[in-house]
Formats: C-alpha cells, structure tokens, sequence
C-alpha cells in the first residue's frame, strides 16, 4: 500500500515539473556560515553568487551584483551538496517481508523494471531534498532503470539527484539471490549479469556500456560464489580502457583482496579488511566505501513488529558488528585509504525519508572516530574524486555546479545536524527552501 501511495504522488510530482526551466539570469545566497571543504575553514559572512546552473563567485568579501536576486539564509552554514556513492534508489525493501531474499524476488519478479524507475525517482526525490544533490546508483535497478531515471532527470520530466549510474551487477552465477527453483532461475538476469570466465567478463563490460552505464558495478562474493582476480583484472582492464571506474563489492578477507589486488577504484563495505588489503587499497590509491550505520538502525530497521527481547537480541547482535565496522574504519583512515560516503540503503525506514535515512551513515563515520570535518570531505570532496567528478562538484567554488545546501544548527560539530537541512539548490535550482514557505 505504501509503495501503490508514492507511485500516485509521484506521477503528480512528475506533471508538474516538466515544465521547468533552468532560472535565468542571478541568484545571490547569503548565509552566517559557509564550509569551505578544501581548507577546512569556515567563512562568516557568506555570499555565493550564482549564474544559471553554476557557481561564479563565493567567499566573504563578495559583491552582490546588480539586479540579483538574493536569498538570506540567515544563521545556516552552507555546504556542498551531498554525495552518496553507493545508492539502491530502484529498491525500497520491505522489512515485514523478511530479509534481503524473499525481497529481492518480490522487487524483480512484481515490481519489474519500469515501475521500479518511478520507485527510484521517489527515491531520488527524497535524496536530493534532504541535501544528496548526486548519486552513484550502483545496481539492483531492473534492466537499466538506473539509466532511465538518470536520463529523466537529466531531461527535466522528474526532479532528482545527478546519477552515476552502474546498470546490472556483474557476479558470479546466482548473483545476490538466495536460493531460487531451477524453473524461477530465469529472474536472476533481470538483475545481475552472470559471469564465468575473463572473455565474458569482457563482453559483459562492453555490454553495459551500451545499455548506458557509467561506473561498472561488480559483487566480488556471494557466499561461497566469487569472481576470480583474472576476471576482476579483466573488467578492470575494459573499464579503465575508455575512462570508467569498478566498484567492487566485497565484504570478506579473500573478496576485498581479490578486488584490492585487480585494481578496482573502490571497495564497496569492505567489512573485513586484512593489512595487506588496507596496504594495496593505499598504494594503488582505491577508496573504501564503508557502507555502515549506528547500532540503533539495525534495531529499528525491522519495523513496528518486534517484542522488546527481540530489540535487545537484536542490539546484541549489532553491537559487535559495529565495533568491528568501526575498527577496520579507523585502521584504513590510519594507513591513508582514502574514504568515500556510501549509505547502500535500501529498506523502507519508518519515519524517515530515504534521504534522512541515507544521512545515518555519516553519523556512523562520526561515531566510528572520524572527525565531522573528515566526515563532511568524505561525503563531498571524495566521493566526487571517487566519481571522477571532481572537477564539477564536491565543492562551493567558481566554476562548479550550484550544488549547495544550508543546514541548520552545528554539523561541524556534529554531523546528526545534517538531518536538519532546510535549503537545497542543484544546479543552480532551488528544491527545496524551508525559509521562504514559512513567510
Ligand atoms: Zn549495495
């Protein structure tokens, strides 16, 4: 019934922008505060001036030119738009339906590939107003829905977060399905492209480059089904050919050296990560993506339908994992790997939008020991290095897309107050502006 509510409210979302047009002419965005992320330093005062899609000024001493129209956000600090590099915006699991297998069938096999784009440009929508102005969607889209919602927004006809966008999974037979009948086994390409052997490896790079993928999206492990490093190194070798990057999911010791040792430019959970790995992840210069979250979220992602002992059994559990996740953090932040935000959400969380939802994860990076600078960089400046769009976004700076956000409240204190955003432009388009409702 949830999902059948959004489809209506985003067929109505969908009609009324499509008669948007990018804002002529100035706007001039006057805050307190502004994170420059490069320096770390925090510029009082702030103005950004901003010209169609980008930004043509911004610092302390800015004049405000002629005719602009200007937008005071009084005491929010402004900062660069979010960037979430392991998104699932075609999926929104339920957890009354059980886990990741029993939903992953009810996803492809109902839902399908088209209505899941319309799930996605909800999804997307929810980003983008709680400050993630891009995404890298990295699979589970259908047959390459992730592509069709990127070129929708891209187009105009729906609003939503700037996409990377992966097509299907590469994997090992199977992919990520649990265990499905020999006669249901047909579902599995509708998700994933089954690999075996470099030369398909190969072939199912090229493929995804014409279904229209941006970033090749690999699953390293799936319990005991795991590409080889010759395949790995192959796909690595394709991608890197014309420009493109390998995000190698692997949460285990043997998947994340595989991936570390085939070159890939980032370790998607990396829940498991032995010296050596942080070692090559360093030299050759490959992110972690840690995909984590604070130990009340695994309690809270099963719903409303839990007795208090299953709560407290629940946290038991969490806590360890947790600590663990935190623990290989700090070590990869000691060796020098550089990191990149990635929530990996996917589940319906009540009481929050996918995007306030996404935002839990940077609080985990806090929790975990990095500082919310360090936080704020990973989900800015890094993660657009990470998607090679660092020239573009990341960053409040001339010359860069008027991707900026004004948060309420202290997130270089603590990163929670991200949850307090009240202003978001993306590409110089005001979606969201709190302020001027309340006038
Ligand atoms: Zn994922």
């Amino acid at each position: 019934m949830r999902l059948a509510s959004r489809f209506a409210l985003h067929f109505a979302v969908a009609g009324a922008v499509a008669a948007q047009t990018p804002p002529p002419g100035t706007t001039v965005l006057r805050a307190a505060r502004m994170l420059d992320v490069k320096t770390g330093t925090v510029v009082a005062n702030a103005t950004v001036v901003v010209t169609g899609s980008r930004i043509v000024a911004a610092g302390a001493n800015v004049a405000t030119p002629a005719g602009a129209t200007v937008i005071d956000l009084g005491g929010a600090v402004l900062l660069p738009g979010l960037i979430d590099a392991h998104t699932h915006l075609l999926q929104n699991y339920e957890g009354r339906f059980g886990s990741d297998d029993p939903n992953m069938v009810l996803t492809v096999a109902a839902l399908g590939t088209t209505r899941r784009a319309l799930l996605g440009a909800a999804m997307g929508r929810q980003d983008l107003e709680a400050g993630i102005t891009t995404v890298r969607d990295l699979g589970n889209s259908g047959l390459n829905g992730d592509v069709a919602l990127r070129d929708a927004i891209n187009s105009g006809w729906v609003v939503g977060p700037r996409i990377v966008a992966a097509t299907r999974a590469l994997a090992a037979a199977g992919g990520q399905f649990g265990g499905l009948a020999p006669e249901a086994q047909q579902l599995i390409a509708n998700e994933y492209v089954v690999i075996s052997g470099v030369e398909d490896a190969r072939r199912a790079v090229r493929q995804a480059f014409y279904d229209g993928a941006d970033v090749i999206k690999v699953i390293v492990n799936t319990g005991p089904r795991v590409v080889a490093v010759d395949e790995l190194k192959v796909i690595v070798e394709e991608a890197h050919r014309v420009g493109k990057r390998v995000a190698a999911h692997a949460t285990d010791d043997q998947a994340t050296r595989i991936a570390a040792d085939a070159g890939v430019n980032s370790i998607e959970h990396g829940y498991s990560l032995p010296d050596d790995v942080i070692k090559t992840m360093k030299d050759k210069g490959i992110f972690l993506v840690p995909t984590d979250y604070p130990a009340q979220f695994y309690v809270d992602a099963l719903g409303g339908m839990v007795t208090p002992e299953q709560r407290t059994q629940r946290m038991a559990a969490a806590q360890p994992f947790v600590a663990r996740s935190a623990d290989r953090l700090r070590r990869a932040l000691r060796a020098g790997v550089r990191i990149a935000y990635g929530s990996d959400e996917y589940y319906n969380a009540p009481g929050r939008s996918r995007g306030q939802s996404s935002l839990l994860t940077l609080q985990a990076y806090q929790e975990a020991g990095m500082s919310p600078l360090e936080v704020l960089r990973a989900a800015t400046l890094n993660s657009a290095d990470l998607l090679g769009m660092g020239d573009r976004i990341g960053a409040i700076e001339p010359g860069k897309f008027a991707d900026i956000i004004a948060v309420d409240g202290d997130p270089l204190k603590n990163v929670q107050d991200l949850q307090r955003v009240r202003f978001v432009m993306k590409g110089g388009q005001i979606v969201r502006n709190d302020s001027a409702a309340r006038k």
